[in-house]
C-alpha cells in the first residue's frame, strides 16, 4: 500500500471487529467497484455487513446495497429449492432436486431430438464466477452441442470492450484506484458514478474536497446528476454529441501543439486519418 493510500485508510472512522465476534472477509457481488466486505456470522448465518477497512477499493466504505445483503440472503421469499408445475395454470410445488434435474434433462433431450442442439440457448448471469461460466459452457458446448451461450456480462460490457480495444488497444480500463488520490483533474463522460459506482464517487468527492482549488472536475452529461453537483464545469451536451465534443477537444489540442508527438508515433495507428477529420470539428462548429 502506497503512503497516501495507507494514510487514507487510517483516516477512515470505521470500527474494526471486536475479537469476540466472528467475522469473515469477502467481496461485494453487486457492482464492478468490487468493495471488500466484512460479514458477521452468528449461528451459521450472515447477520451484519460492513466495509473492509483494509481493502484497497473501498477502505471500509460501502453503499446501501452491500449493507442490505443479510436481509437479501434471509428474505422469506428467497427461492432455495426447486419448484415444479406441469401446466401453467397449476400452482408451483416444491419437488426434490433429483426430480427437477430429471425433468430439465428430459425436456432438453426432447427439444434436441426434435429440433437439433441449436434450438437450445443459455443465458447466464453477470454474477457468475469464472468457474461457474466454465461449467455452464461445458454443459452447453461440450455435452449439448450448441454454441448458444450468452450472458448479461457480455451485453453489458461489449460496447466498453469495443471502445477499449479500438481506442486503447487493450480490453481493460487503464486507470487504477490509487490514481484517484493523485489526480488533479477528473473528466467524467458517459457515467454517473454518484449513482452507479458510489464508492468510487465518494473517493473522487473526497479528493475534490481535500484540494478544492487545485482539483478540477468536469462532467459531461445531458442531465444534471448528483455527479454534476460536484463539478467545476458541467457540460450538458445534446445526447449523442459526445464524439463531436471529444473531436473538438482534440482539434484544440492539435491546434495549440499540446499533443505528444513521440507518444503518437510510438503507440498509435491512423493518426493522420484522424487528424484529417478534425477540420470539421472546430469548437465553433461543435
Ligand atoms: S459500490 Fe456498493 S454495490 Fe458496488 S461493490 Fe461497493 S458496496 Fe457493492
Amino acid at each position: 500500500m502506497s503512503g497516501s493510500r495507507a494514510r487514507h485508510a487510517e483516516s477512515l472512522p470505521h470500527n474494526r471487529p471486536k475479537a469476540t465476534e466472528r467475522w469473515g472477509r469477502t467481496q461485494c457481488p453487486y457492482c464492478g467497484v468490487g468493495c471488500g466486505l466484512l460479514v458477521q456470522i452468528e449461528a451459521g448465518q450472515a447477520v451484519r455487513v460492513k466495509g473492509d477497512p483494509d481493502h484497497p477499493a473501498n477502505f471500509g466504505d460501502v453503499c446501501a446495497k452491500a449493507i442490505m445483503l443479510p436481509r437479501a440472503l434471509h428474505t422469506p421469499d428467497r427461492l432455495l429449492y426447486p419448484h415444479l408445475r406441469t401446466r401453467r395454470d397449476q400452482t408451483l410445488t416444491r419437488v426434490p432436486w433429483s426430480l427437477a434435474l430429471k425433468t430439465v434433462a428430459r425436456a432438453l433431450r426432447n427439444i434436441i431430438a426434435q429440433y437439433g442442439p441449436d434450438a437450445v440457448a443459455f443465458y447466464g448471469s453477470g454474477q457468475l464466477l469464472t468457474e461457474d461460466y466454465y461449467v455452464a459452457n461445458k454443459l452447453a458446448k461440450g455435452f449439448l452441442g450448441t454454441n448458444n451461450f450468452d450472458a448479461n456480462s457480455r451485453l453489458c460490457m461489449a460496447s466498453a470492450v469495443a471502445g477499449y480495444k479500438t481506442s486503447l488497444g487493450s480490453d481493460g480500463p487503464p486507470a487504477a484506484y490509487a490514481d484517484l488520490e493523485l489526480a488533479d483533474s477528473f473528466f467524467i463522460i458517459g457515467s454517473n458514478p454518484a449513482e452507479c459506482h458510489p464508492i468510487v464517487f465518494r473517493r473522487i468527492k473526497r479528493r475534490k474536497e481535500q484540494a478544492h482549488d487545485d482539483v478540477k472536475v468536469i462532467v459531461v452529461d445531458p442531465r444534471r446528476t448528483e455527479t454534476a453537483d460536484i463539478a467545476d464545469l458541467h457540460l450538458p451536451i445534446r445526447p449523442g454529441a459526445d464524439v463531436a465534443l471529444l473531436n473538438a477537444m482534440l482539434s484544440v489540442l492539435v491546434e495549440q501543439g499540446l499533443v505528444d508527438q513521440q507518444f503518437i508515433a510510438n503507440h498509435t495507428q491512423g493518426w493522420e486519418e484522424l487528424r484529417a477529420q478534425l477540420a470539421r470539428y472546430t469548437p465553433e462548429a461543435v
